[in-house]
């Protein structure tokens, strides 16, 4: 049963306004392009595997929950975690095409593309083992006992991996049946999972690496500014009375104006003045600014010309 769904994290939503914003000539715009391909396969790795664990029957009574970030000493993202009788099972999704090296000493990720090209990546045991040591800790602060386990679990057969001695499994997804089937055979106590799911959901933390332009350290001015068209894609729709048009294809929008401030929110601050929100949209008009801040219900700190409007909101719940 799933009880937390699959969601794109919101890093992927992130890279796709920073791709679209960023100017081509950008002497980073091609690392966060590729970073972006990365995080999709990634997302599109997890939704799959999310999938398959929906329709094993033998998961019918145990808890399923895609992205979850705890409370703990250590930092922790578990892709998907699962709580069945007597263990939490932490599963890390890795969909990475090519060549897969799997080293020790110092353990390393190494991917070798179709093309030939070469690049290391974090151990995925790594990240597992700090997870396990993270969910422990967690655990620990509830006063709850449970065994964890951890697989790598790779989604499809588009990777050939060679494996040297490791510490924990590494599966393809279509293994995972067996896998499971082995730590569900030693108990069907069902009384604690039900507990341990109302304590990790009752704890569940969003974590996010907003605003970009911080994180990545990008000068917001290198950011294209106005309204963007979804129907051709071009910068700079223009404000008509009600909703936004484009000159370039004639395309007319009412709610265009949302995802630039979404974008505004993941790339460069949490908040808006009506100053910045001008800038941004590329609209002259305070009053508009005004009415279009205010219509969308934003939570607001300060009053008149220092109104600062929170903009988290939205790309949580749009
Ligand atoms: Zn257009």
């Amino acid at each position: 049963m799933i009880i937390k769904s699959f969601a794109p994290s919101p890093l992927t939503k992130g890279l796709q306004a920073l791709v679209t914003r960023l100017h081509p000539t950008h002497p980073q715009y091609q690392n966060f392009q590729q970073e972006l391909k990365n995080k999709e396969a990634g997302d599109f790795g997890e939704q799959y595997v999310m999938k398959e664990l929906q329709q094993m029957a033998l998961l019918n009574d145990c808890y399923i929950l895609h992205n979850v970030t705890l409370p703990s000493a250590l930092p922790m993202q578990i892709d998907i975690l699962l709580i069945v009788p007597n263990a939490i099972i932490l599963l890390e999704i890795k969909n990475i095409r090519g060549t897969v090296h799997l080293k020790n000493d110092p353990r390393q990720l190494i991917r070798t593309s179709d093309s030939g090209e070469v690049h290391v990546f974090t151990h995925p045991e790594i990240q597992l083992e700090q997870y396990i040591q993270g969910m422990k800790h967690f655990l620990d602060t509830q006063n709850v006992s449970i065994p964890i386990y951890g697989a790598v679990v790779f989604p499809f057969n588009n990777v050939n991996i060679h494996r040297e001695e490791g510490r924990l499994p590494i599966l393809m997804a279509k293994e995972l049946p067996i896998f499971l089937h082995k730590h569900l055979e030693k108990s069907k106590e069902t009384t604690t999972m039900a507990e341990i799911k109302n304590i990790i959901l009752s704890h569940l933390r969003n974590r996010t690496p907003f605003p970009l332009c911080q994180y990545y350290q990008i000068d917001a001015s290198a950011l294209r500014r106005g309204v963007y068209c979804e129907n051709c894609g071009g910068f700079g729709m223009e404000k008509l009375k009600i909703g936004w048009h484009c000159q370039m294809c004639q395309h007319r929008c009412r709610d265009a104006h949302i995802q630039s401030l979404k974008d505004y929110s993941m790339l460069v601050g949490e908040t808006i003045t009506n100053r910045e929100c001008r800038d941004f949209l590329m609209i002259e008009s305070e009053h508009v600014a005004k009415r279009i801040l205010q219509k969308l219900q934003l939570p607001r700190s300060g009053s008149n010309k220092n109104s600062r409007y929170k903009l988290s909101g939205l790309y949580m719940n749009r």
